[in-house]
C-alpha cells in the first residue's frame, strides 16, 4: 500500500477494535479521493477517466488496463467502491503482466476480482 492514515499494525489491531468491526460498509464515504496513477515495482501508471469507456471491440468497459501505452482507463460515474475495485482490478492486470505473468482469462478475472475485493476491503478498514 502507498498510503497509510496511521501507522498502527493494522493486522495486530484489528479483530480488537470494535468501531472498525461495526463500521457499514455501505457508503464508501471513507475511502480516498481518486488516483491520478498508481504504482508498482517500476513506477506509476496513469490513471485516465472516461465517460463512456470501450474496448477495442467497442463493448462498454469499467475499466481497462492499455499494456502498450502502459496507462489504465476507468469509466466515470461510477460509485466511489466500484471505481476503487475497478481501479484495483486494472493494476492487478498491470502488474501481472509486468511480472510476466500469463494465466487463462478466466483465472486471472478471477485473480483480479477477488485480490481487489480484498484491497479495497483492506483500504476500508
Ligand atoms: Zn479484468
Amino acid at each position: 500500500m502507498r498510503q497509510h492514515r496511521d501507522s498502527k499494525p493494522r493486522g495486530l489491531t484489528r479483530t480488537s477494535n470494535p468501531r472498525k468491526k461495526k463500521s457499514p460498509k455501505t457508503t464508501g464515504t471513507e475511502l480516498p479521493s481518486l488516483p491520478t496513477s498508481v504504482h508498482n515495482a517500476i513506477g506509476p501508471i496513469p490513471v485516465e477517466y472516461v465517460g463512456d469507456l470501450r474496448t477495442s471491440g467497442d463493448e462498454k468497459a469499467m475499466g481497462l488496463w492499455l499494456p502498450e501505452e502502459r496507462r489504465i482507463q476507468i469509466r466515470t460515474g461510477l460509485p466511489s467502491v466500484l471505481t476503487w475495485l475497478t481501479i484495483k482490478h486494472e493494476w492487478i492486470h498491470a502488474v501481472l503482466w509486468h511480472a510476466g505473468v500469463k494465466l487463462p482469462e478466466e483465472t486471472e478475472e478471477r485473480i483480479c476480482d477477488t485480490l481487489a475485493a480484498a484491497l479495497v476491503a483492506e483500504m476500508r478498514g
